[in-house]
């Protein structure tokens, strides 16, 4: 890495500098917390262990409360990351260690794994997927359809680079004879690089709850049990089908169930706190599923609706003026008849009476985790998690975005569940927090 050589005004060494700021995680909070500092002069590098920059957000469907197309927001918002001068992007990369230096800098260990694609030769034709003969779950549909093991992982990935997925891939060769660029080269490798960094940013998000877990709910088990963010997939407009289909046998589901705080507010599976966003997306996906099967009930299980934000209340209402059913009660288990529809036993708030009602499709709105494993990378200093494992705050009401250690600070979900209203604004806390301390160290 090329350094310049220069003493600053405070005696500090610059040659070592790479970049000002380190941004971990490339999700919305990463690229809009980048963006600020880069617009004020500072040199970014992003650092994002996923193929594509963009985060959870590049992957819904809509966003609540305006139905705004979420690929429409968040793409302008990638392409100028990626094109702006002062942001560095690595993909597939992720940060072993941060260790802070005596000058106050840090120096970064990072680990870039290999795609077994040149990068600067990669067009992005796909003419490599059309010849590979291997076909596995996509995890970018929610393994809802297959990909190959060479793929770009959706239309509007930023970078629109190939990968190639070497556990799956059988070597045979037919990628590289087809690829007219020469792109693919198998004997490329996993790569150590060290940096030396100003400051850091976390942006690396949140992990959504396994519903496995509360097997009484039958995800896992029957087919027609799924997630809400497998239902983001079937409603976005890179979706696997042109239509909302049941997994078990294609059908269109014509009486859907939600089930609110699945794995949120439940001491049982160690997660007491609101997930913030639930009630919301399933009120969004509710009144999305009128509009592509207008035929079809729609009724929401919920145990309080939480509708907070601006917007959101008249979001409700609208939903319930569109004739989504709520039903305030707790759902206890979940059956599969033989033709794949659902019988849901659960109390009903309201009268006090265990009901069953069958529905022929079940949505589970699974709450948000901590993605605690930033902790670990910190040598020598420790970083401060919270009771739930988000990255403590210094102070939540007056130093959101202070973490236990200086200089780095948080983005978005990382430091607890959020919508992308409140992401975008943390992440300008962000920036502005890091902007300040860049401004003290000079
Ligand atoms: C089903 C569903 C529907 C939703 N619908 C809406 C909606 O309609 N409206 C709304 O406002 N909000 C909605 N949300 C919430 C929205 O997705 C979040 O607010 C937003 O994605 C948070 O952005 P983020 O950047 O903090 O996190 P993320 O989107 O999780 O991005 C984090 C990024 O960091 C990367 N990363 C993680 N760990 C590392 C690491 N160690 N090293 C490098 N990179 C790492 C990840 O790969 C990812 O790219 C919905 C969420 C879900 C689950
Ligand atoms: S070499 Fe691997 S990735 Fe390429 S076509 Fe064959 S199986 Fe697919
Ligand atoms: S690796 Fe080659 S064939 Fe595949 S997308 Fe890139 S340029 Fe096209």
């Amino acid at each position: 890495m090329k350094k310049i050589v220069e003493q600053n005004q405070a005696g500090m060494d610059e040659s070592l500098i790479d970049y000002d700021v380190l941004v971990i995680g490339g999700g919305i909070a990463g690229d809009e917390a980048a963006l600020k500092l880069a617009d004020v002069g500072y040199k970014i590098l992003i650092v994002e262990k996923d193929l594509s920059i963009g985060g959870r957000m590049i992957l819904l469907s809509k966003v609540f409360p305006t139905l705004d197309c979420s690929a429409c927001i968040t793409t302008p918002k990638v392409s100028e990351t990626a094109r702006h001068r002062n942001i560095s992007i690595f993909t597939k990369t992720e940060v072993k260690s941060i260790t802070r230096r005596q000058d106050n800098f840090f120096d970064i260990t990072i680990l870039k794994r290999t795609r077994y694609v040149l990068e600067t030769l990669c067009t992005g034709c796909k003419e490599c997927e059309d010849v590979c003969p291997i076909l596995i779950p996509d995890e970018y549909q929610y393994n809802q359809v297959a990909r190959k093991a060479v793929f770009i992982p959706f239309s509007i990935a930023q970078p629109r680079i190939a990968n190639i997925d070497i556990d799956n891939c059988i070597l045979c060769g037919l990628c590289e004879k087809k690829c007219p660029s020469d792109a693919i080269d198998f004997t490329l490798v996993d790569t150590y690089e060290h940096l030396v960094v100003k400051s850091v940013v976390l942006a690396t998000g949140f992990r959504l709850f396994n519903p496995t877990v509360l097997s009484r709910y039958g995800y896992g088990r029957y087919k027609n049990v799924m997630t809400a963010m497998e239902m983001e997939r079937q409603l976005a407009p890179t979706r696997p089908y042109n239509s909302v289909l049941r997994p078990k046998d294609g059908k269109m589901p014509d009486n859907i169930a939600y089930l609110l705080c699945v794995g949120s507010r439940d001491q049982t599976v160690g997660n007491p706190i609101c997930s913030q966003i639930c009630c919301m997306y399933s009120t969004k996906q509710a009144q999305l599923l009128l509009g592509a099967l207008p035929m079809a009930d729609v009724t929401v299980y919920y145990l309080h609706v939480r509708a907070f934000g601006k917007g959101f209340c008249e979001f409700y209402n609208q939903a319930l003026s569109m004739g989504v059913n709520y039903i305030k009660a707790k759902v206890a288990s979940v059956r599969e008849k033989e033709n794949g529809n659902l019988i849901l036993r659960y109390e009903d708030f309201s009268t006090g009476q265990v009901e069953e009602q069958e529905h022929d499709l079940v949505v589970l709105a699974t709450g948000i985790l901590a993605n605690a494993e930033i902790e670990s990378v910190f040598k020598g200093e420790k970083l401060e998690l919270d009771p739930y494992e988000f990255v403590r705050q210094k102070d939540m009401l007056t130093n959101p975005a202070i973490t236990s250690i200086s200089g780095v600070f948080a983005a978005g979900t990382v430091t607890g569940p959020m919508d992308i209203p409140d992401t975008i604004l943390s992440a300008g806390a962000a920036a502005a927090e890091a902007t300040a301390y860049l401004k003290k160290l000079s």
